[in-house]
Order: C-alpha cells, then structure tokens, then sequence
C-alpha cells in the first residue's frame, strides 16, 4: 500500500492519466489529463483516484487524510508552480475547484465547489490582482454558498423546501430593487458574503471555515460523500451503474468566466444530442460562471449564429432584440468561437465520437474544463453513428456497437397521427428539447408524477424548472414541460438521457404550484387536463392527440441491414394475430417463432364453442364441439399464414389449464348451461372439477393432448388445413407444430405420432401435400437434461425460458413481484431472472440441451421463444450456445437484429483475444 498513487497530475500539456483510465480516475479526471496530452488547453490539476473513494466509505476520513495528504500536498504545489500563485496566500491567492467525476457520467448528480481558498484577505489579494474588486466579491459569494451547500449540508432536501442562500439572494435583490444577481453592485456582494456566513454559523454552530486546507479536505470529503447522497443512488440504479465503483474527485485551478464583458463560460456538444444532426450547437453566458449556464437564472445564448437564429424564432424574439441582448458567441467574440470551432474538430477527431463539452473564456482566453461522449437520444444514437460511419471516423463494425439496442425503443414508438395533429391547437412553443410524442394528464410535482403513474395513468411532468430530485418523476412521465431552462438544462439533458420527450424554456407559459395550475395561451389548465408535446418541435398542444406507428426508415433501416449482414442468429417475432404478424414482419422478423393457440379462443363465438368441449362429458361431446372449433381455428391460421407467407410459423398446441376458459362467475355459468341444455349445478360441479391447488404444475401443455388426443387431431388438422388452403392460393407457408411442456420421451413420442397420423390422413383427403416440422418447446428442467431421447422425436427445440426459468428457480412467474423486488434490491439476486436469462442455471440447461439434441440430430433447428429473446444480454449468450434464431415481442424485434449483430462482433473480438 505504500508506494500506492492515490494522486494524478495534469497540466502545462502533460498528464499522469489518459483516457484510458477511466475506472481509476473517472470520467471527468481521465479527460482532463486526455485533453492536456492532446495539446487542448486546460487549468491544470490533479484527480484523487476513485480507490480513495472506496477507502472512505470503509475507513472513513482521517483514513483517506493520512493516505494522501502528502501525495495531495506536493500536488498543490505543482499547480502553484504552473499558476504562479500559491494557496492561502493574501496577495496572490490560488483559487481552484474540487468536482466529482465517476467512471461512467452522472450529470448534476454529485457536487462541486468553485473558487475554493477564499477569504476576507485572498478577497482582497484577488481583487487587487485582478483590478476588478466586484468580480473578487462575485466569486467569494459564489464559494460560500457552494460550499455551504455541499460541505456545511445548506442544501434543501427538495425544491418546496427554502433555500437560505436563495432567499438571501431574493431579499437582497428586493432591497435593492434589482432583478438580476448581475445588477447587484460590489458593495452588496460583500453584504451577501456577510449574510451569508451569519447563515452558516446558524446552521453548523462554527464560524465559517478561513483556512483554505480545512477548505479542500472538506470539500475532498464531501464529494465522496455525494456518492451516497439519494439523487446518486437513485441515478446508478436507473443507469445500472454499480454503487462500488466510487467517484474520483478533481482539484483544478479555478479559470474564470465572470471576469467582465470578455469572459464567458459555456458547455456544448458537438453534434445535436436530440436529432443528431452534424451541427455544433451549444449555450454561453457572458461575465458567468459554472453552472450559470444551465440553472436557468439568466437566459443562455446560442453558441453559433445559425443556432441563435433558429432559437429566437423558437423563443419569438425579434432579430434586432437577439442582436442587441442575445448575440451568439459566433457574433459576440469572434476569436474564440474559431478557437472553439477548432477544439471541436480536435475532440471529435481524437474520440471519434460526439463530444459534450464545457468551456470557459477567461478574458480572451479559452480553457476547456470537460469533455465526454455525450449523452443522447436513440435517433441521435443511430444517426451520429451512421454518419461517422459515412465520414469514414468509425468502421462498420465500430457503427454498430456505437447503438445501444435498448436505445432503438424510442424509435419504434409511435408518433403524432399526421391527420390528428392537424386538428390540433397549438397553444405553447418552446425548445425541442428532446424529441418524441406525448400525451397525457398535467402533474406538477414530481412526486405525483410517480403516484399517478403507478396508477396506471400518463402523465405530463408540468415544472418550471427541474433538478436532480425530479429524476424519478420524470422518469414515469411520458413527457416533460418546463417554463424555463434552455437546451443544456438539466431537464433537456436528463431527458434525452431517458428518452423522454420534453419540451424545455416554454417562457410564454405562467405555471403555479400552489394552484396547481398551468396558463397557456389564456387557457388555464388544472391538475389532471390532457396536454401533448412534439419533443421535437418544441409544440405543446391541447388536449390529447392521436398516434400512429412508426417506421424503420432512412438511417435506421441502414443500420438494421447492416446488422443482418454481420448477424449470424436470425430473429423472428411471437404473434398471434395477423396485425402482430404484420408488425414483427415489418420490423425485419423472418418467422414466427411462437404463436399461441390460446389466444384465439377468446372472442365471442369462440369462447362458447371452447368451454362447450372442456364442459363436455365425454369424448364424443368434446369432438362435437371441436368440430365447430376446427373452422374457427383454421381461419385464424390462413390469417396468420397469409400474414407471414414464404416464412416459417411455429404453432404451439395447446398450452393453458382447461380451467381458464370456463365461466368463474354465474351469469356465464348460467349461459353455459342454456347452450349445452344442462343444468346450473351440473356446470359448476365442472368448473369445480377443473380446478387445481397448482394449476401451473397441472393438467396442461402436452398433458392436455396426451389426455385428450382429440384436441391435438383437431389442431394439427386446422393448421394443415390452412396451410393447404393458401397453398391453392400459391401462398407458400412453412408450418412448424409444436408441442408444450415436453418432459418424457413417450410424451413427445405419443403427440408426434398423433400430428403426423392426422396430417397424413388430410393429405390423403385433399391430394395435395406440403412440408411441415414437429418439434417440441423445451421448458421443463427433465426435458433439457434427456435432449437426446427427446430429439429422435422432435425435428425442432424451442426454448421456452419463461416457464423453464420458473422451473429451475422454483419462482412462481405470477407470484415472484411479492419478493424479487426485495431480492434485487438486497442484491441477493442480480436481475429479475424473468427478463435476463440466468446464464448460470438455466443457460447451463439450455447448453446441454442443444449439445444432446444435436447429438441425436445434427441438424435440429434451434431457436428460443421466451421474454428474454428480446433481451440483448440473453441473446449474446444464445448466439454463443449457438441457436439458429430468437423469437421475440414484434416491437423489439429491432433490437434483437441489433443486439445479434453486437454478439457477433463482441465474440469475434474475444476469440481473437483469446487466440493472439
Ligand atoms: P458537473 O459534473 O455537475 O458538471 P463540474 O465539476 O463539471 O460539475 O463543475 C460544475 C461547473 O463548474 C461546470 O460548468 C464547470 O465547467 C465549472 N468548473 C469546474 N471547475 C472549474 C474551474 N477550475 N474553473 C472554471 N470553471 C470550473
Ligand atoms: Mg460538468
Ligand atoms: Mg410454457
């Protein structure tokens, strides 16, 4: 542990770090050194590594102080040598800042303290060094709030809550009768700095801290700390991200951008987050610092003149008003927008990746003090990737896993019905913040916004702004309004993050929490009233609005082919329908891989004729009612064949307990009795018969067919019958009939036997003929471990990892939401088992059972029907058991075909790592 580095230098165009050490150093720390090898400029500093995280939350502070404090003291004076300043002294003062920065990206989640090492005297130093004493007393009032917020815990816990520092801020500015913070003059930033401390002192009991040592190992201590603060471990739950890996703390020397007209701070991304269009866009504020830029308290301006255009139209802002109050940085400083034109060229050529960046102009001076790939919606995913890909940046392959395949699910939602949203009143604009269509009920507080929606009902998120805490409100809304805030805002870059649509800086809108009431366009709405947002164009209309599928076009349709040509397993659909069919076949599935014979028992007619032969005494009544199912069933199959023609359908017979269909109530027990012309008492009696203490482990699957083989005569029948039907009409179909529940050889044996004897007697009858299959789902524990003996009967395995998961963990799939939540939460179980596939246990089954069956069969089709074949993770590991196909939900289908190309790649590169 001794020679251990706890402590890594950058500066002066050299680093100790690279990007490369992300987990070491955080994202943030990473690139600051990247940056500095690179030749961009930035204030140089040092990062305390994420394992000083880790130490913290084990030992504790005075641990992580004797640790490092050696380490941390050499490294201060590195950057008093770069700075020509030095810490705590009186003339010449070195202010620097201490920010968060974790592996993956957090933003706004963790703290940061500006201008640190200020005191009464470095106040001074400052302000005679820099001859501007009010940009001395801006930046002192500035650090003590921060620092009373973060180190002395002065923040509110919730935006209802009062802020001390903001009402200070509020009372002062009414005293003064000042709007803006900027209008307040030197004299009154000392009075604030003194309210301020008097504030503090309350709060904690101590007079605030002088010495700027106690300052940073406070300010050290306190960003570990916000690892653990709630909106962090909330955020790391909803990205996935471990709570081990712990966060690195930056200490930089401060640069400043509210040094007059000629500073200015900033943050960017180099292509649009939202559309992905290949435009640098990006919001500034002169004579600002930090985080002015996306709290909202001034108006941010657009960085590039085309984009302060298209922003005041957006905004209704006249053309002479934007030039006057509003110029771009284009407009307002020439030299360092082209310097800034050139780092973005020199970022994304070094990352080959669209960058988010954050800069600052020190008068006349640029400093970049971030970089990371930025954060973006799905069709911005697709589009920046395939544009790389076009600008020769990325290869194909690079294109391909630059998509993350749950992010295409934005793009197969549905959109605004063209004809619905001509009727539509427009009564708001705002910024396109992130795109989308949504609809729904007007909530104000992010609190409700979670209640309703675990009511089941849609929400619009109404805010005037929102931060951190909201985060899990907006994340059960279907979209997001706010009256302020531009396109860098918190709510602008959570939800493109999400895939939420928002619509951001609504300014004309007046909202009013303690009403719960939103004006627009003289309209008041109150909690509860529809509203929709075009996240896209920044609309926000009345009322609820229609929507329409979309569709797999232009750059998205590119990368769906080119994720077939590198994808060895192949994806069909579950449907049961002709329009699912439909939906799964437009969206690039080549078959179905399992379609429910169950479903199609549900409608009227045919619910009566089903409970009829469950009802029926005997065989012979079972066969008189399946006589008036047979067309029934078989028109539904030429539905579905027609649907899916020239590709494979798997049927399943079938599958659920008989007394699923019976009548539960008395009124339809009562009708039963009419249709069958027998008694109330005699139907109950039945339905009481059907009943099990287990249905799930009961009479069903391939029981059901083994008990009464005249059902399965009837199915398979129907399905040929159709088959043979379309193939008059030259529609070519490839039925493959399929067996639930396997678990013995002779079960199988005996099923097989009775298809292919029924299908051999319909061939005969028609004279005609077609190919077929007959296979099995395996999805019984037994069924996997005797694959061999099962595959001399059955010309196809199906994994049905739903049940199969059920049965090898023992959880009831209907009853597991009492206690897997819990189980996740206290990690005793890594995932809900029932949407990734637990490779250990039932991928070891699903892998023997494909070596046994390609034993017996070598050329067995292969394929998996569960949830998890829309699941990217469960899919890697079915292309490495080597199945031919996944079946999955028709609207992530999509996904699948992504996610099957990413698994070719990611084991392609294994193998060669394996093998070099
Ligand atoms: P977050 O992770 O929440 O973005 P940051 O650590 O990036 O927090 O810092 C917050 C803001 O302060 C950013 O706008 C950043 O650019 C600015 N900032 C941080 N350190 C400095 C510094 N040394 N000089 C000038 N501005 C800084
Ligand atoms: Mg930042
Ligand atoms: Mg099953």
């Amino acid at each position: 542990m001794a020679n251990k580095k706890h402590v890594y230098l950058f500066g002066n165009g050299t680093a100790e770090g690279n990007a490369k050490m992300k987990n070491l150093l955080g994202g943030k720390g990473a690139n600051l050194a990247e940056m500095n090898l690179i030749g961009v400029a930035v204030p140089p500093g040092f990062t305390i590594t994420t394992e000083v995280c880790t130490l913290y939350n084990e030992k504790g502070r005075d641990a992580v102080v004797a640790t490092i404090k050696d380490e941390v003291t050499n490294a201060i004076t590195e950057i008093e040598n770069m700075m020509g300043t030095k810490f705590g002294d009186k003339e010449n003062p070195l202010l620097v800042s201490v920010r968060s920065g974790a592996r993956a990206s957090m933003p706004g989640m963790m703290d940061t303290v500006l201008n640190l090492g200020l005191n009464n005297d470095a106040v001074e130093g400052i302000a005679k060094k820099s001859g501007n004493e009010r940009f001395a007393w801006d930046s002192y009032r500035r650090f003590v709030q921060m620092y009373g917020d973060v180190v002395l815990g002065m923040k509110p816990e919730s935006k209802e809550d009062p802020d001390p520092f903001e009402d200070i801020i509020e009372k002062m500015k009414e005293e003064k009768g000042v709007e803006l913070d900027n209008d307040l003059s030197t004299d009154d930033l000392k009075e604030l700095v003194t309210r301020f401390k008097i504030a503090a002192k309350n709060q904690t009991g101590h007079d605030f801290p002088v010495d700027p040592w106690e300052q940073l190992w406070g300010s050290v201590t306190s960003v570990f700390d916000s690892w653990m603060n709630d909106r962090a471990i909330l955020y790391r739950k909803m990205e996935k991200i471990p709570d081990e890996w712990g966060t690195a703390v930056n200490v930089q020397a401060m640069v400043f951008g509210n040094m007059g007209e000629n500073s200015a701070t900033g943050v960017a991304f180099t292509r649009d987050a939202g559309t992905g269009e290949n435009l640098f866009n990006g919001e500034y504020l002169i004579d600002a610092q930090g985080e002015d830029v996306v709290a909202g308290i001034r108006t941010p301006q657009q960085i590039t003149k085309e984009g302060s255009i298209r922003w005041s139209k957006l905004a209704q802002v006249s053309e002479e008003e934007r030039i006057v109050s509003y110029p771009s940085l284009e407009e307002a400083m020439p030299l360092m927008y082209k310097q800034l034109f050139e780092t973005r060229r020199k970022l994304e050529n070094h990352y080959r990746d669209m960058q988010d960046i954050e800069f600052t102009v020190e008068n006349g001076r640029l400093w970049l003090l971030q970089t990371r790939n930025g954060k973006r919606t799905g069709a911005a995913m697709v589009k920046i990737a395939m544009d790389m890909l076009k600008e020769k940046m990325i290869n194909r392959e690079e294109a391909i896993m630059r998509v993350n395949p749950e992010k295409l699910d934005e793009l197969l939602h549905p959109v605004f019905d063209t004809e619905a949203i001509d009727d539509a009143s427009v009564m708001s604009k705002g910024l396109p913040a992130s795109p989308g269509a949504a609809t729904g009920q007007i909530v104000f507080h992010a609190d409700d916004a979670e209640e309703w929606a675990v009511q089941g009902k849609k929400v619009i998120l109404v805010r005037i702004e929102t931060s951190p805490e909201d985060l899990a409100g907006m994340n059960s809304a279907e979209g997001i309004l706010t009256a302020r805030g531009g396109m860098t805002s918190h709510a602008a870059v959570v939800a493109r993050g999400m895939g939420k649509c928002c619509v951001s800086g609504a300014g004309s809108i007046k909202i009013n929490y303690h009403d719960k009431t939103l004006i627009m366009d003289g309209k008041t709405y109150s909690e509860g009233d529809f509203i929709s947002l075009n996240g896209s164009t920044g609309d926000v209309y009345d009322g609820r609005i229609a929507t329409m599928e979309a569709e797999l076009s232009g750059d998205f349709g590119k990368l769906m082919k080119l994720s077939d040509k590198k994808a060895k397993l192949l994806v069909r659909t579950n449907a049961d329908t002709p329009s699912d069919s439909k939906v799964g076949r437009d969206f690039g599935a080549v078959g179905i891989g399992l379609c429910r014979t169950e479903h199609m028992f549900f409608g009227d007619d045919k619910i009566t004729a089903m409970r009829e032969m469950i009802l029926a005494g005997d065989e012979a009544g079972r066969r008189e009612a399946l006589a008036k199912l047979l067309p029934i069933q078989r028109a539904d199959f030429e539905g579905i064949f027609e649907a899916m023609h020239d590709l494979p359908v798997t049927v399943r017979l079938l599958d659920p307990p008989l007394h699923e269909f019976v009548p539960h109530d008395e009124k339809g027990q009562k009708e039963m009795a009419k249709v069958m012309g027998i008694t109330l008492k005699e139907v109950k009696e039945k339905v009481e018969d059907l009943s099990e203490v287990n249905p799930m482990l009961g009479h069903r699957g391939c029981r059901l067919g083994n008990t009464y083989p005249e059902i399965t005569e009837m199915q398979s029948r129907a399905i040929i019958e159709a088959a043979l039907n379309l193939k008059k009409r030259k529609i070519k179909t490839y039925p493959e009939i399929m067996i639930p529940l396997t678990g013995t050889y002779i079960e199988m044996k005996l099923q097989e036997e009775i298809v292919r004897a029924t299908i051999a007697k319909v061939f005969e009858e028609r004279g005609a003929k077609i190919d077929f299959l007959v296979g099995t789902m395996i999805e019984i524990p037994r069924a996997a471990l005797i694959a061999d003996q099962i595959a001399k009967s059955a010309e196809f395995f199906s994994f049905g990892t739903n049940d199969l998961t059920q049965m090898v963990f023992g959880y009831s799939r209907d009853d597991a939401g009492k206690f897997l939540p819990i189980y996740i939460e206290k990690g005793i179980i890594k995932e809900d088992p029932f949407q990734v596939l637990d490779q250990e246990g039932v991928g070891q089954l699903v892998d023997i059972a494909v070596k046994k069956g390609r034993k017996t069969r070598k050329k067995i089709k292969l394929g998996i029907c569960g949830e998890h074949g829309g699941d990217p993770s469960s899919i890697e590991f079915f292309h490495r058991v080597g199945l031919q196909y996944v079946s999955c939900s028709p609207y992530r289908v999509p996904i699948a075909r992504l996610a099957a190309a990413q698994s070719t790649i990611v084991n392609k590169r294994s193998w060669k790592r394996k093998n070099s």
